[in-house]
């Protein structure tokens, strides 16, 4: 097991999901234990009493146009690969995302959003604006230091971001893009590599390109961040605070 004890242990006890809840609702209860506060076969159940149902959608594989669609369950269903993997990535572990369950944790609008935010000092000398939500800012400050700590050769790979807070949509999408919660942060474009940049080959598909060294993917991943390079859909620069995905019992290892 890769992931520290210490991202679970600087968290509140979290509420016991009923038996007959699904596996994965462990894992969002332990990892935002402030908000939610109870779940059941049906439904997660937000601390002011909003039951959020699992399922919002009728059932079946997601494609680029339903992702707009996606629901708790398409956000816990496919497992994280956590830690040192082979790749080229196998499915898009945490692209599918319920906008509905993040817009309520961390705010539904650009205004919301910011009213929480902080700025974290990032070891290339930018102050970046987090949200305070669920310890992202501490997570944050946390891989900032883990980041500076490592051999000189490494910073290229993170020293400077391309931004972390803007309130926005992903282009030819309905959905908002997690940079709108203040959660996930761009480092080193000069480095990355992205799905829609990538040439189709003669089949259509996008080859997988990354140059991005494990010991950084693993200082995000430590803190409680996914990284965009393990999708098949590719995005190497991105990162994006999402506890619920790395704790032990839904990381897939
Ligand atoms: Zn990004």
């Amino acid at each position: 097991m890769i992931l520290t004890l210490s991202l679970w242990a600087a968290l509140a006890a979290p509420a016991t999901p009923a038996p007959d809840a699904p596996a994965y609702a462990q894992c969002l209860l332990a990892a935002y234990p402030e908000h939610l506060c109870g779940a059941d076969a049906d439904a997660l159940v937000w601390c002011d009493g909003t039951r959020m149902p699992w399922r919002t959608r009728p059932e079946g594989p997601l494609d680029e146009a339903s992702l707009d669609q996606a629901d708790l369950h398409d956000q816990m269903a496919t497992p994280y690969p956590v830690g040192p993997w082979t790749p080229p990535p196998v499915g898009d572990p945490g692209r599918a995302r319920s906008q509905a369950f993040f817009e309520k944790l961390y705010g539904a609008s650009a205004a919301a959003v910011a009213a929480r935010t902080v700025k974290v000092a990032w070891p290339g000398g930018q102050r970046l604006r987090v949200s305070t939500v669920a310890g992202a800012h501490r997570a944050l400050a946390q891989v900032a230091a883990e980041l500076a700590a490592l051999p000189k050769r490494f910073h290229r790979f993170f020293d400077v971001s391309a931004g972390t807070f803007v309130w926005r949509h992903i282009k030819g999408t309905q959905r908002l893009s997690m940079h709108s919660f203040a959660l996930a942060i761009d480092v080193a474009v000069k480095h990355a590599h992205y799905w829609r940049w990538a040439k189709p080959d003669a089949q259509g598909n996008r080859p997988y390109r990354n140059d991005f060294p494990p010991e950084v993917v693993q200082a995000f991943e430590r803190r409680g961040f996914i990284w965009g390079g393990k999708w098949a859909h590719f995005d190497t620069m991105h990162f994006e605070y999402r506890p619920e995905l790395l704790h032990p019992a839904c990381a897939g290892r």
